[in-house]
């Protein structure tokens, strides 16, 4: 049985951040993913937005990680010429009510590090996006977006460069805890048994199902997982907006907000739809809901502009009733596994976060 040192499954955001960190610090890593290239999962199937980390409860990983990760990521983006743009975003009150959620907002990403949030009058607000129609905003300057196709490859080509080897069609089928180490069965286009002495679970929304499968990990310790998918619709007619804008956030998501692509191209979404299985088709059909959530902020969306665009799925790890859910990065310390680290329910910012989550990641693969 072929024995390496760092077995990562999942070339995701995540995995390949983790892989380029750990193969950098001069271990040996394998990466084992089960489609045939990288990023072909969530993380191509998101907003690519640098979140400023505002919404997470204080003290939570997806705070921490959201916050260091940020800046770590405009800087990683900076040195390696990573398309990116530090736009902001304004989050939006629409109604009378939401007026006062702007206050709670600014004073819990003040919590979490994040000091620069300015409250602004519905003038200052039309003063910066004379399209907009609100009440009230939030003005977020560091919020930003990036191409996560280039972040991706670089993560991969740094990661190669330090020695990281990556393989295709190689999912792993299962796994036991062994004296020396945790056993691999990889299946696929060529099957074949490791030994390694530290395996991270990086399979996003197969990362309960990947634990699931490795005999020795307890399996009361696995969370249950469900399905929220998240919708887009493309938008034909320019949107005149240079901000990203988002409405106050609502259970389960952070409501249909406009993104903005490198290019200006504006889309909307994503939408919170819980689904059993998944399917990335988008329903045109959902348009009907987008055009007045939109028209809140954008009276002059024309009729018509919205055309279906792609869908993402987050890995939730709490049902739907439950707001809030934070990551789960279990190591030794949790599970009592040595050398097996599960990262559950990484779902928005995990993008933003994924340097940081690699931080934190290799700690935990020395504890
Ligand atoms: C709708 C939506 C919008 C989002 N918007 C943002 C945003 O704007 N900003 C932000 O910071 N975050 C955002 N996120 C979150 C972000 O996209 C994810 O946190 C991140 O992409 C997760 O990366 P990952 O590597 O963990 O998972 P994935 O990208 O899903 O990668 C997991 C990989 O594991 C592989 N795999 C699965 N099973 C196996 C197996 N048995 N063996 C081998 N390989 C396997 C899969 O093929 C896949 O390639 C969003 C998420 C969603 C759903």
């Amino acid at each position: 049985m072929d024995q390496i040192e760092c077995v990562i499954v999942g070339a995701g955001v995540v995995g390949l951040a983790i892989a380029r960190r750990l193969a950098r610090a001069g271990r040996e890593v394998v990466v084992l993913e089960a489609e045939d290239a990288i990023g072909t999962g969530t993380s191509s199937r998101n907003s690519e937005v640098i979140h400023a980390g505002i919404y997470y409860a204080a003290g939570s990983l997806m705070a921490r990680m959201c916050v260091s990760g940020k800046r770590a990521l405009y800087a990683y983006c900076r040195d390696h010429g990573i398309p990116h743009r530090n736009c902001g975003k304004l989050i939006v009150a629409t109604r009378p009510e939401e007026v006062d959620r702007l206050q709670s907002i600014q004073a819990r990403a003040a919590a979490n590090g994040v000091d620069d949030l300015q409250v602004l009058s519905a003038t200052e607000a039309r003063a910066l996006e004379p399209a907009l129609d609100c009440r009230a905003a939030l003005v977020s300057p560091s919020t930003g977006i990036v191409d996560s196709h280039a972040l991706m490859l670089s993560l991969r080509g740094e990661a190669e460069a330090a020695g990281a080897a990556f393989a295709f069609h190689a999912p792993l089928a299962r796994a036991r805890v062994a004296r020396e180490g945790i056993e691999i069965d990889v299946g696929g286009e060529a099957p074949m048994s490791l030994r390694c002495r530290l395996l991270v679970n990086a399979a996003g929304l197969a990362a309960t199902t990947v634990a699931r499968r490795i005999d020795g990990m307890p399996p009361g310790l696995i969370p249950q997982a469900y399905l929220a998918k998240g919708n887009y619709f493309s938008c034909s007619a320019r949107a005149p907006f240079s901000r990203l804008i988002y409405p106050v956030p609502e259970p389960g998501g952070l409501g249909v907000h406009l993104t903005l692509d490198l290019a200006g191209q504006a889309k909307f979404g994503p939408d919170v739809e819980w689904i059993d299985n998944i399917d990335y088709t988008v329903d045109p059909a959902r348009a009907e809901k987008f055009y007045p959530a939109i028209r809140r902020y954008w009276p002059g969306l024309p009729d018509g502009a919205l055309t279906p665009g792609y869908a993402g799925i987050r890995p939730k790890i709490v049902p739907p009733a439950v707001a809030v859910q934070d990551f789960i990065i279990q190591g030794a310390r949790d599970h009592g596994v040595a050398g097996l680290i599960n990262l559950f329910g990484i779902e928005s910012p995990g993008l933003t976060s994924c340097l940081a989550i690699a931080d934190h990641a290799a700690e935990l693969a020395q504890a």
